[in-house]
């Protein structure tokens, strides 16, 4: 195993459990429709597996990837599109898939620049959502689990790139 000595806070099991609510929650209110499906990489890719294989719904997934924190545990501020949809949103049901929702400023420009595309509707699935840090208004309909302040790893979230494998979601153990 890899060298985390981090405390699990929520294990697979709970991973599984609430991925499969989210599909099913999903697959009804999109009941009738065609869903484009959005993973923001390289964090939500996990996430994004488990949860359209949960959906009952024709659907079409393409990927973004944005600038973040990199090698740090702070909040750059700074958003920047790495890489962009594979085919156009105009017109389309869109669901972003995002990881964790910290300040919501990688979400805010997300939302704006999908909207501005015009898109049909846009909603947002978030697995972890940690509301005492948010600098912006956007809010995810749907949330995998609300969390505390605290540096997240496992699932698809990293540190420095690692721990990205890890199947449960860990606490960064703080250093010093
Ligand atoms: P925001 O723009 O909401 O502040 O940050 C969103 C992005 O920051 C997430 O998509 C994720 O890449 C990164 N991030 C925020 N909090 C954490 C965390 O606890 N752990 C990890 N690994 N990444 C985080």
């Amino acid at each position: 195993m890899q060298d985390l000595h981090g405390k699990v806070l929520i294990s697979r099991q709970r991973i599984a459990e609430r991925v499969a609510q989210l599909g099913q929650q999903i697959t009804k209110d999109y009941a009738g429709r065609e869903l484009l499906v959005v993973g923001i990489l390289k964090g939500a890719s996990i996430f994004m597996c488990d949860l359209i294989r949960a959906i009952d719904l024709p659907l079409q997934i393409d990927f973004m990837a944005v600038s973040s924190y990199g090698a740090s545990t702070v909040s750059s501020g700074a958003v920047r599109i790495l890489k962009d949809l594979d085919q156009s949103c105009k017109g389309k049901d869109v669901l972003i898939v995002e990881d964790i929702v910290d300040t919501g400023l990688t979400l805010q420009y997300l939302t704006e620049a999908l909207m501005a595309r015009g898109v049909r509707s846009l909603e947002v699935c978030c697995l972890l959502d940690k509301p005492s840090r948010r600098k912006s208004t956007v809010a995810p309909l749907y949330i995998g689990f609300t969390i505390p302040d605290a540096f997240i790893v496992g699932y698809g979230l990293d540190y420095a790139e690692k721990y990205r494998n890890l199947p449960d979601i860990c606490q960064l153990p703080t250093e010093g």
